[in-house]
């Protein structure tokens, strides 16, 4: 499959090895090194929601699918406000109140004249929080769960993806129902079966339809090449750092999912498709880095929290550089018809959020809904309006805009972008893995 991965990558102007080399050497040791700050390392979602599509696959019995949960009061800086920061607003310790300013303008003014309403009724107040609330839903293209009485924190580095023996109909049905329910696909396709879509027809689509696609695509590729990364090679080794196996490349499972000879020809695709969500995901941390490189990254720990900002700005320093980023304002343009697309693509995306509470294993489902939710906040970054500043010019598409003061992700967003891209970014990094591999073993015999 690596013979017919070079080249061009299609609906953009990049190519693999371009991102081969600057994820390699540029971009994965910097990611690697900023999801495993304390900030990025602790999740809240809601394992426990249920199933709104078909009655629920009981919980996952395999061992390997079991998830370790943190206690709040275990996540540092929870104790300091925590969730209120991130969530709602700063902790009011945190913030000095702004200095009353001196010099006074009141001289000649009649305060009757320019008299504003400010006071809000705390009804009022409710109201208008309801108000945003709603409006900040519809411009989501995922629904978070971190509010819900059942979510957890979930320590990600306690909870690896890796090979947890999920698969057969329970696996399909969430695949199947992904690509055949909830893609655009073409028109012309006549399977039902494997592979759900083929890549040939997807020239019948037009670009948005097959930018969605391939976002799906490439986030499959990117779990099935974890699962083969970290493939469980013996059960109960006795081996010490590891006591419940051990865990390691498998190319042969690599080689049956992506070899074009057992995959229709599509493997290469598929891998493709890694590389294109992994520039979309870039491409919505450039446009939000003006933002991202604001925020505080609070963990109640001053110089962690020092140490997380400086990686985000030197993180967001390198992706600035790279040469090609996609090139969203080339998408959802042309008025009524356009709008209705967006709805669409967006109402297609959520349905995929909830189709994560469907996946039958729980390591799976974490890791999915993480993953969903991630490249949720990338596509809002790319597409809602409120992140396109009114100065921006589809010209300079391809530089940071400059965001509207009032914009804020929450921190779950901002933790599921980070991970999101950095399970691309370790993608793109084990396929090197497999490349070498196959090249010692073929000169090996
Ligand atoms: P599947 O991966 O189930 O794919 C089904 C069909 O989809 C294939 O036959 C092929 O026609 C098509 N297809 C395959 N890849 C692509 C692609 N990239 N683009 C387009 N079409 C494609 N298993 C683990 O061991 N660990 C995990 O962490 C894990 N996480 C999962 C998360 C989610 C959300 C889901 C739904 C499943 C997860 N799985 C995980 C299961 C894993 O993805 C496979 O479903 C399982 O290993 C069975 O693989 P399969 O070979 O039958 O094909």
């Amino acid at each position: 499959c690596f013979k017919a991965l070079h080249g061009a990558l299609g609906d953009c102007s990049c190519n693999v090895d371009t991102i081969d080399y600057f994820n390699n050497v540029k971009i994965f040791p910097r990611l690697q090194s900023l999801v495993s700050k304390d900030y990025f390392r602790f999740y809240k979602v809601n394992l426990k929601k249920e199933c709104p599509f078909w009655a629920d696959d009981s919980r996952c019995a395999m061992k390997y699918c079991h998830i370790k949960t943190c206690s709040k009061e275990s996540v540092p800086g929870y104790a300091n406000g925590y969730e209120n920061e991130v969530i709602d607003e700063p902790p009011a310790s945190k913030y000095s109140k702004k200095a009353k300013s001196d010099c006074s303008t009141d001289a000649d003014h009649d305060p009757a004249l320019g008299y504003l309403n400010t006071t809000i009724s705390a009804a009022s107040k409710y109201e208008i929080a309801k108000w945003k609330a709603y409006d900040d839903a519809l411009e989501n293209f995922c629904e978070c769960d971190d509010r819900d009485a059942d979510a957890d924190y979930v320590d990600l580095s306690l909870n690896p993806e890796r090979y947890t023996g999920y698969k057969g109909p329970s696996a399909h049905r969430i695949w199947r129902s992904i690509y055949q329910e909830n893609c655009f696909r073409p028109k012309t396709n006549p399977y039902e079966s494997f592979p759900y879509v083929l890549s040939s027809d997807l020239k019948n689509l037009c670009l948005e339809k097959r930018v969605f696609y391939r976002a799906i695509s490439g986030l499959h590729s990117s779990i099935n090449i974890h699962l083969c990364a970290k493939y469980l090679q013996s059960e109960k080794s006795g081996f010490v750092a590891s006591p419940d196996g051990e865990w390691g490349p498998n190319l042969a499972e690599f080689q049956n999912r992506f070899d074009p000879s057992r995959t229709f020809g599509e493997g290469p695709n598929w891998l493709k498709n890694l590389y294109f969500l992994y520039l979309l995901e870039m491409r919505a941390l450039a446009k939000a880095g003006p933002y991202l490189e604001r925020e505080e990254y609070y963990t109640g720990n001053p110089s962690e929290d020092e140490e997380t900002r400086e990686a985000i700005g030197n993180l967001l320093g390198v992706i600035y550089t790279f040469p090609d980023h996609f090139n969203e304002s080339l998408m959802f343009n042309g008025g009524v018809q356009a709008t209705t697309l967006k709805n669409e693509f967006r109402e297609h995306f959520r349905n995929i959020s909830r189709i994560m509470d469907c996946v039958g294993c729980d390591k799976c489902k974490l890791w999915g809904k993480l993953q969903t939710q991630g490249l949720g906040t990338a596509l809002k970054i790319l597409f809602s309006s409120r992140w396109n500043s009114p100065e921006s010019d589809p010209e300079q598409g391809r530089l940071p805009l400059r965001h509207k003061q009032h914009e804020r992700l929450q921190r779950t967003e901002i933790v599921a972008l980070f991970n999101a891209f950095g399970r691309l970014s370790n993608s793109i990094r084990e396929l090197e893995n497999f490349r070498n591999m196959l090249r010692s073993f073929m000169e090996n015999g």
